[in-house]
């Protein structure tokens, strides 16, 4: 039995008719770049998570820069970010021109660990940016509070965690902006690269907006240069159609991590935990074993994709190697970093693809020592 890792086309077929009215609407009115598929996407999606405003972009890193530049982040300010997460959020604030300065991840949620932040501020230190990373909230009300005290921005990174609430408030909504990305894979994804950027400051979203689109609102009134950096109409018709199946799709994941928590009881499988105050939306179900090469190479040969995220922790990536940092710096990126492993995981998922993946797994383990947090 083949278990892909994601499968979009049976999302596809799921909805054939609405992405195809969709796409055919935009191309008949010729309506590919801003026009009313790219303001109805945002409307829509402020709507859904409960917040003024939603600026499109082309993609999640540039929200993440759009967000910094916007807030007033550049050279000569830090910026911390988690040690364990996709690029991006750190990239985005090199490009920015700030420093990156890495905090290494809580054990149990793999998010950032907000009682060493008072170890990474400095005075230099300008804004905060928590991922939601694989759909669990990161802790929230710590970091709010922190960047209260010492007067920083947060930029929430919510591109793996569309949906996700943390003590009833939807990621996205809490911090000064938020940033989706809306590549293919993601929780909701479009047809290829999208993003945006949310907030409850309407001025914050106009100057994001103009930065987004050459410093400009109207045609030619460029009040500072910006970039071109535009949701495009026929990503903004294709996310208008899928929006609606969201939450849909987001409970099946979240019984499909039941499906996988239950028949790992016991298994000597670290699976993921979470406290009863958030949602996570499972972009990713990761969990750890011991001898994670072999039980990869075990799973794919009963044709079960696996991925990993992320095989090598931010700072200790060739890109960062200027930072100069070493393993004992981040003990638990560092622990984690070889023995995570995300399993199958989406919306379409079914329970014998499941159990398929499960005792795949089991038979690759037997002998193997138990991992515990
Ligand atoms: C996907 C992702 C991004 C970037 O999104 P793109 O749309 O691919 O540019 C940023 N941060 C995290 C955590 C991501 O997973």
């Amino acid at each position: 039995m083949e278990v892909p890792f994601v499968d979009l086309h049976a999302q596809y077929l799921g909805i054939k008719d609405k992405i195809d009215t969709a796409i055919a609407n935009v191309i008949k009115d010729s309506s590919y770049i801003k026009g009313p598929y790219v303001q109805k996407f945002e409307e829509q999606f402020a709507e859904y998570l409960g917040v003024k405003e939603c600026v499109g972009c082309a993609n999640g890193t540039d929200a993440l820069e759009i967000a910094l530049k916007a807030l007033n982040v550049g050279p000569g300010d830090e910026v911390i970010v988690p040690a364990n997460t996709w690029i991006s959020t750190a990239e985005a604030v090199t490009t920015a021109g700030a420093s990156v300065v890495f905090v290494d991840s809580e054990p149990n949620s793999y998010t950032m660990n907000t009682s060493l932040l008072k170890t990474k501020v400095t005075p230099k230190t300008k804004a905060i940016i928590p991922v939601h990373l694989y759909g669990h909230p990161a802790e929230m009300d710590e970091i709010l509070a922190f960047a209260k005290a010492h007067n920083l921005k947060v930029i929430e990174d919510c591109a793996q965690a569309h949906g996700a609430t943390y003590k009833g408030r939807k990621v996205g909504t809490m911090g000064d902006i938020g940033c989706f990305s809306f590549f293919p894979g993601k929780n909701l994804g479009a047809y290829g690269d999208a993003g945006g950027m949310t907030t409850n400051d309407v001025s914050l979203a106009t100057y994001c907006r103009m930065l987004a689109n050459h410093g400009r609102l109207g045609k030619f009134d460029h009040e500072v240069e910006g970039r071109n950096s535009r949701l495009d109409g026929l990503q903004a018709a294709i996310l208008s159609a899928k929006l609606p199946f969201l939450e849909e799709w987001t409970e099946n994941r979240i019984s499909n991590s039941k499906v996988y928590d239950e028949l790992l009881k016991g298994a000597g499988v670290l699976a993921p935990s979470y406290p009863d105050y958030v949602r996570h939306v499972f972009h990713l179900y990761v969990v750890q074993v011991s001898e994670r090469e072999r039980v990869q190479t075990e799973l794919g040969a009963q044709g079960i994709h696996t991925g990993i995220h992320y095989p090598i922790p931010l700072p200790f990536l060739k890109a960062y190697k200027r930072l100069g940092h070493s393993r004992e710096e981040f003990p638990v990126a560092a622990s984690q970093m070889d023995r995570i492993i995300s399993l199958p995981m989406f919306a379409e998922l079914d329970k014998k693809q499941i159990e398929h993946v499960v005792s795949s797994l089991l038979s690759s383990l037997s002998g193997l020592e138990a991992v515990s947090a």
